[in-house]
């Protein structure tokens, strides 16, 4: 008898400094926000990607929502965003008022269609908010053109993005986070580089930096008080409290020292499942994914598209029958009961074929060779094709 599988979906990887580092934070005597550990968070990051500016959140939601703030979103503007994303791009945005205007994916990629989204322009559109999917970048030229060309604001929403780049006309590599106006990315424990909760923002246009830490601070002038620019501050601006505390920065900042370390395991995992797969891809049984030319692959996520929701629902039950968990992900917002009657009918069918087909495997630091071939194996048997 065969024995069963125990594979869950993810499993947050521990290098093992996390609880080193936070017990230093906790000793330094300044666990609140803006400690130590952010600081080493904030030099990283800009060493490793040249990020001019970044501030660490408690999550991408609250940098995406502080992006909205900076940016002057007000009710009755509209905002051109992906349907096949997570709530949090759409949210940002619908919490200042503004009006969604989802655009489509590519029919081979789950990306927004930059081709169709100069029809969506009108006068009263503010920004476009490109979702790189699963680590893959957008066509950020594209993209970039139009805001140009338009006057809009980019916010790149790089929640699963750290580490891949984008080479566009220029031949130039770029990391992704580094090329809209502004970008959030995620620490939550389903991404590659995590702190249970935790995000960024990056600005990336100097006009935003001075009151993207006011707002960040509670609409105060803090941080420059801090710094000594000022004998006293005040309240000079809306805001919230974004920041995390040093203890969570201290958490990350053991991932950060780990990343190249995470990233070329993910990316051997990655591999492995495309290797496998090939065979099912040539016989036209699935979909894999399509990395274009101009993007790379940070291995956030490795997804098959089935041909139909039965066929997926077919075989993530099959999966779960030998203890494998396998997920699809996200329900297109322009049919959510939230946004549906505000959408209208513009149907929107690739991000609704990925809503329907795409399955997302098993994929984390820790999974063993041994499982991820019984994971393949699985697969390959329910299309009738063996394991070698
Ligand atoms: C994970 C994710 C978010 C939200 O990140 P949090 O840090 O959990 O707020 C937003 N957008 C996308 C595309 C994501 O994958």
């Amino acid at each position: 008898m065969e024995v069963k599988l125990n594979i869950p979906f993810n499993k947050p990887y521990l290098t093992g400094k996390e609880t080193h580092y936070i017990y230093q934070a906790v000793q330094s005597g300044k666990i609140s926000g803006d400690g130590m550990f952010t600081k080493k968070c904030h030099a990283f990051f800009e060493a490793r990607y040249g990020f001019t500016k970044c501030l660490l959140t408690t999550s991408c939601t609250d940098a995406l929502e502080m992006a909205a703030i900076l940016l002057e979103i007000e009710p009755g503007d509209e905002v051109i965003l992906p349907s096949y994303t997570f709530v949090s791009t759409a949210n940002a945005f619908v919490l200042r008022g503004a009006n969604l205007i989802f655009v489509d994916s590519e029919p081979t990629n789950p990306n927004m269609d930059v081709a169709a989204i100069k029809a969506l322009i009108t006068p009263k559109t503010k920004a476009i908010v490109p979702v790189h999917y699963a680590g893959i970048a957008c066509d950020m030229d594209g993209i970039m053109e139009l805001a140009k060309e338009f006057n809009l604001f980019v916010v790149e929403d790089a929640a699963q993005a750290i580490d891949s780049y984008y080479t566009g006309k220029d031949g130039i590599p770029k990391p992704l986070g580094s090329i809209g106006h502004l970008a959030a990315f995620s620490f939550h424990e389903t991404k590659n580089i995590m702190s249970g909760e935790g995000g960024m923002l990056v600005i990336n246009d100097a006009r935003f930096a001075n009151r993207a830490e006011v707002i960040r601070e509670k609409g105060t002038n803090r941080s420059a008080f801090f710094r000594g620019e000022i004998d006293k501050y005040g309240w000079v601006d809306m805001g919230s409290s974004f920041l995390p505390s040093d203890i969570l920065a201290a958490f990350l900042f053991a991932q950060l020292e780990s990343l190249t370390l995470i990233q070329n395991r993910r990316k051997e995992i990655w591999e492995n499942y495309q290797k496998a797969f090939a065979v099912l891809a040539l016989n036209g049984k699935l979909v894999l994914p399509n990395i274009p030319a101009y993007a790379s692959n940070n291995a956030h996520m490795y997804y098959i598209v089935c041909h139909s929701l039965a066929e997926r629902s077919a075989l993530i039950l099959a999966l779960k029958e030998a203890g494998v968990m396998a997920v699809f992900h996200y329900l297109s917002l322009h049919t959510s009961p939230f946004y549906a009657a505000k959408h209208g009918d513009r149907v929107l069918s690739n991000s609704d074929y990925f809503s329907d087909c795409l399955l997302r495997l098993p994929m984390f630091y820790e999974l063993s060779n041994e499982d991820q071939a019984q994971i393949c194996a699985i697969i390959l048997r329910f299309y009738g094709f063996s394991a070698d």
